[in-house]
């Protein structure tokens, strides 16, 4: 397997031309029978390649999901009431009004330069993230977040191009 690439400016560039091609793949992906086992093996390889703390990039440009697991452990470490650190750090998603971590202008409320300050403690989500090796269900049930996360995520960017190289995906020709 080649070099992953991790220049996130090229990663967003590639991704973002790749937005319909993604969704064709998912689909491709949705009418065949592919193994799972294989997609989360080379997910893993290619994480093993890439270096989370010094890209930290879904810190600062993705919501982040905090359920009430979550909340209870990351209050008990901070020392405050679990309805504080709600109150404090916590808002509703635009998206669906689940709960989510603040933001600031620069990403996640608990990101300071390219460090989780609350490293530790962090959301499932977080440990969890970009949900490729791991994840509840198939890979495939999971592709409608991958072609997003395509565009600022190296892991699953990387990860695409692999699985569409070990199922034969026929790409889309690319103009100029
Ligand atoms: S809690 Fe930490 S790991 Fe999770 S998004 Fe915020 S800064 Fe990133
Ligand atoms: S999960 Fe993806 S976006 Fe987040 S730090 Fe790792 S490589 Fe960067």
């Amino acid at each position: 397997m080649s070099k992953p690439i991790t220049d996130l400016v090229q990663i967003d560039r590639l991704g973002t031309k790749k937005l319909k091609e993604n969704e064709l793949f998912r689909r491709h992906l949705k009418r065949h029978n592919f193994s799972d086992l294989r997609f989360r093996r080379v997910a893993e390889e290619i994480e093993e390649q890439v270096d989370c703390r010094a890209c930290a990039n879904c810190c600062k440009v993705a919501e982040t999901d905090i359920t009430q697991r979550d909340a209870t452990r990351i209050s008990r470490a901070m020392g405050m009431s679990e309805a504080e650190f709600v109150g404090k750090y916590t808002t509703a998603s635009a998206f669906d009004d689940e709960m989510i971590l603040r933001r600031t202008e620069t990403g996640c409320i608990f990101l300071s330069g390219n460090d989780c300050t609350i490293y530790e403690d962090r959301p499932d989500t977080c440990r969890n993230f970009p949900h490729l090796v791991r994840g509840k269900g198939s890979i495939e049930s999971r592709m409608w977040q991958m072609i997003d996360r395509a565009t600022y995520c190296p892991i699953v960017y990387n990860s695409l191009e692999a699985y569409k190289d070990i199922v034969g995906f026929q790409r889309t020709p690319s103009k100029g």
